[in-house]
């Protein structure tokens, strides 16, 4: 027996709630977006807590002017999320590359997982080899250190929620833009929605990346499908956050 097979892999696909936490907001859409449509169309709730506002990632600055860049993300956002089935938005409103605190962040995290009470997460490889942008970094680690702390009467957050809170169990917790994807989800028949979806972030898109992303997201897609029954897949590190977050070698590898 290895010692991965010890634990089972916490199943995305039979969760209830499924809380998606990213910097920014069109990330989710761009790492899972198939995935998301999939499992709206099983029923599954599914949530976005969008980390910063966005607002340096505009492509034409001058046409819109600051003020009106954090609405106008979170309006191309809901436009997005309503073509794949996001049921709910929450946002944090950290400047985008900007000096907002991980510790900060996480606390702010957890607020939202007492409030929101997902039995699945989904969040950002922090420990995806060669990714320079911190505000991904300090994203997925907020959420991982999260995810071992929720339960922690010692952690506060807002007294209204924790007073409120009982202690529950979160099953999994899925990395997108991974580099060590352990699930492979088929998304055949949900590509469509998925690139529907990315074009309304219409601020982020000018010339020809809208096409370059799409161009490579297939072949991406086709290659982590290569040994599945699909054509398409998108690809995550999937673990039990009760045993695999802390100190524990072998998630790496699990
Ligand atoms: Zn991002």
């Amino acid at each position: 027996m290895n010692i991965s097979d010890l634990l089972q892999k916490p199943d995305i696909e039979s969760c209830q709630r499924l809380l998606c936490i990213q910097p920014h907001p069109d990330d989710m859409d761009i790492s899972a977006g198939g995935t998301i449509a999939r499992l709206a169309e099983k029923g599954i709730e599914i949530i976005y807590l969008t980390m910063t506002d966005d607002t340096a990632g505009f492509m034409e600055v001058e046409k819109i002017k600051s003020q009106r860049r954090l609405n106008h993300r979170k309006e191309e956002q809901e436009n997005a999320g309503r073509v794949l089935g996001v049921k709910e938005y929450h946002w944090l409103d950290y400047p985008d590359a900007g000096d907002w605190s991980q510790y900060e962040a996480r606390n702010a995290i957890i607020r939202a997982i007492r409030q929101i009470r997902p039995d699945f997460v989904m969040t950002v490889d922090p420990w995806l080899p060669y990714e320079a942008h911190q505000d991904h970094i300090k994203c997925g680690m907020a959420v991982g250190e999260a995810l071992i702390l929720y339960n922690h009467p010692m952690v506060k957050t807002e007294e209204s929620v924790d007073n409120l809170f009982e202690p529950y169990q979160i099953d999994g917790v899925a990395f997108s833009f991974t580099a060590r994807p352990n699930m492979i989800i088929g998304v055949d028949g949900y590509r469509e929605k998925k690139f529907r979806a990315i074009a309304e972030h219409k601020s982020q898109f000018h010339g020809d990346n809208f096409e370059i992303l799409k161009v490579y997201d297939e072949l991406r897609s086709k290659n982590l499908a290569k040994d599945q029954n699909f054509e398409f897949g998108e690809g995550f590190k999937i673990l039990n956050p009760n045993y695999m977050l802390h100190a524990v070698p072998e998630a790496v590898d699990y």
